[in-house]
């Protein structure tokens, strides 16, 4: 979002306080919120104006061949094709674009092109994108057919790629927070641990952006799980917009921060699962709700995928789980057993390895279960965080 300042004075005041600004944040501090940034600046923030746009790659999970974008009842959206503009509009007639990947579509058409079908025009371009009719942020539904269909607030993007589509959605960093916390919360999560969660939604969102090569995050748990913005008056909406802005620092650098959704009984260090740890190290710390709460789980996999797990491999596991599903191995805290097993097809004998463990998750940073029997004990959102993240700061980063 651009903001034009026109008044002189504005301008004037806000370039002092950009210079005051400068001297008092510590140098080290304010390169990794510059950085962060990007092209928006700490001048824009202090008046409260969010102008940080992170960029979502949504639904790719789905590999879309196909979406259908429609505008909400009563509002416009506009899509740009190339040179085409089209007006959605439901009291108009038109009111949802169809949206292709041009390979095998239209004879002509090649995989480096999409195809927009919208009533009856049909309109082939290099790349589509969809606003409010002012190119600002818009609401707006996104389907596949017969599979998904969810609403967003931000700008659209969509683009062909090696046969399915790429959906980039362009959202304000706070509704991408609230987007995370609503993903990341149950309806009977106390206000205090939804805070504590989106102060750390916000400083991985800060933090580590560009983790992908068309976006800066996917919408899944490989970087941050993230569905619909919540309506404002949710819990999740509330504990973003209370905490609006705060992110957590560590030694002048600002942290991607990790979380997980139950330990067993102590979190665990990026050092200790053979990863590396990036400006923070975490801490192993005791969780007293899990420690006496554990969860518990067991599953079988194959004797080939169960010499490769070690747990304090933490990549042997992912790649498990991204092959089978993230309920193969659920955390990293386990027991591999074998066990003859003559029940599977009810024939012949399998050699079965069974794993048993206990927490969801890396186990690294702050504990969604822990935070949660915090807050119910009367925790503020700071002392779960600095439970969970020993040795860091919180800092208002915009
Ligand atoms: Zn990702
Ligand atoms: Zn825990």
């Amino acid at each position: 979002m651009s903001v034009n300042i026109t008044n002189a004075r504005i301008r004037v005041a806000l370039t002092l306080l950009a210079l005051v600004l400068f001297v008092l944040i510590p140098a080290g501090f304010r390169a990794v919120v510059q950085s962060a940034f990007a092209d928006s600046s700490i001048v824009d923030s202090s008046v409260g104006v969010s102008s940080a746009n992170v960029h979502i790659g949504v639904l790719g999970l789905f590999h879309p061949h196909e979406f259908t974008v429609s505008a909400p009842a009563g509002s416009a959206l506009l899509v740009r094709a190339g040179e085409e503009r089209i007006v959605l509009e439901k009291s108009s007639g038109v009111g949802s674009a169809n949206i292709r990947n041009g390979a095998g579509v239209i004879s002509a058409s090649e995989d480096g092109e999409v195809v927009v079908t919208a009533g009856h025009q049909v309109v082939r371009a290099p790349k589509v994108t969809i606003s409010s009719r002012e190119n600002d942020p818009a609401d707006f539904v996104l389907s596949i057919p017969q599979k998904i269909t969810r609403h967003y607030r931000g700008t659209l993007e969509i683009k062909p790629a090696s046969g399915t589509l790429i959906a980039v959605v362009a959202m304000d960093q706070e509704t991408a927070v609230a987007s995370v916390v609503a993903a990341e919360s149950t309806s009977d999560t106390p206000l205090e641990a939804l805070k504590a969660q989106a102060v750390a939604a916000r400083s991985y969102l800060v933090a580590s952006r560009g983790r992908h090569h068309e976006f800066d995050f996917c919408d899944t748990t490989h970087c941050q799980f993230l569905r619909e913005p919540p309506p404002p008056s949710t819990a999740a909406a509330v504990a973003s917009a209370a905490t609006r802005g705060l992110v957590l620092a560590h030694d002048s650098h600002l942290i991607a921060a990790m979380y997980t959704r139950s330990c067993s009984g102590r979190t665990r260090t990026p050092a200790e699962l053979g990863l590396s740890a990036g400006a923070y190290p975490y801490y192993s710390v005791e969780c007293k709700h899990c420690r006496a709460h554990p969860v518990r789980w067991s599953s079988r996999i194959s004797a080939q995928d169960a010499a490769t797990l070690h747990s304090s491999d933490e990549s042997a596991r992912l790649n498990i789980d991204r092959r089978l599903g993230w309920n193969a191995v659920p955390s990293n805290d386990f027991v591999v057993k074998t066990e003859r097993d003559q029940s599977m097809h009810g024939q012949s004998m399998h050699d079965q390895i069974v794993v048993e463990g206990t927490g969801q998750g890396h186990g690294i940073g702050l504990c969604q279960s822990g935070a949660r029997a915090m807050a119910e004990e009367g925790a503020d959102f700071r002392q779960i965080l600095s439970h969970y993240y020993p040795n860091t700061t919180i800092v208002a980063a915009r």
